[in-house]
């Protein structure tokens, strides 16, 4: 899972009841990308709960790009203290860019950063020996498995507790249905990667519904 452009939101509590949705196609001009933060009002979505504590880090992270503040779970990929956990080679997108490997793409296989996983040990092991902050759920494409991807939200969360930030990549829109499920779980960020071609007018597209039920 590449990202070649994303919106990274928080998952809110009330995924019925997004902020300014009834503006989101006028609030996301994807073209004007220099104004982003200004348009698309998402630093809301840097208030972190606060149940992790990082809402200061988060709010003071420069990302040396258009965006002046870094996601949580970008300021803990930049500290190396998140693990990439890639949950399936398996992906319906023929991304150009893919940068999957050919050990893992369309094959139904599961990493904790480089160390194969067999069993949900396998996974905590590689989490505790890199004193793991959080995790990035990521493949291939994770929603093809949602029950997977639920499964290990939970052990995480079961075992280092809710303070092990979690974010998922996805290049799919997921529904609202599936969006309560995972906040439900604990995940804590989603980012989305629309299709390029759809940019321009994502909010008339079935990504916009995703970012506003998010
Ligand atoms: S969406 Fe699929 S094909 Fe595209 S970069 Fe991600 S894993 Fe590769």
């Amino acid at each position: 899972m590449c990202p070649s452009m994303y919106e990274n939101l928080k998952l809110t509590d009330d995924t019925a009841d997004s902020a300014d949705s009834s503006n989101f196609e006028d609030s996301t001009n994807f073209e004007d990308s220099t104004n982003f933060e200004d348009s698309t009002n998402f630093e809301d979505s840097t208030n972190f709960e606060d149940s992790t504590n990082f809402e200061d880090s988060a709010d003071s992270a420069e990302s040396d790009s258009f965006h002046t503040y870094l996601p949580t779970g970008c300021v803990l990929c930049q500290r190396g203290s998140k693990l990439v956990l890639f949950i399936t080679g398996i992906c319906e997108k023929s991304c150009f860019y893919c940068p999957v490997s050919e050990e893992r793409r369309g094959n139904d296989v599961i990493f904790a950063n480089e160390r194969q996983v067999f069993s949900d040990n396998d996974l905590l092991e590689e989490a505790i020996s890199m004193d793991a902050e959080g995790t990035g759920i990521t493949g291939g494409e994770p929603l093809l498995f949602p029950e997977k991807v639920i499964r290990y939200i939970n052990l995480l969360k079961s075992h280092f507790g809710s303070i092990h930030h979690i974010h998922l990549y996805t290049s799919t829109a997921p529904g609202k249905d599936l969006l309560e499920k995972l906040k439900k779980s604990g995940l804590d960020e989603i980012r989305f990667h629309p299709p390029r071609e759809l940019w321009e007018n994502i909010g008339l597209t079935e990504y916009g519904d995703s970012i506003r039920f998010a």
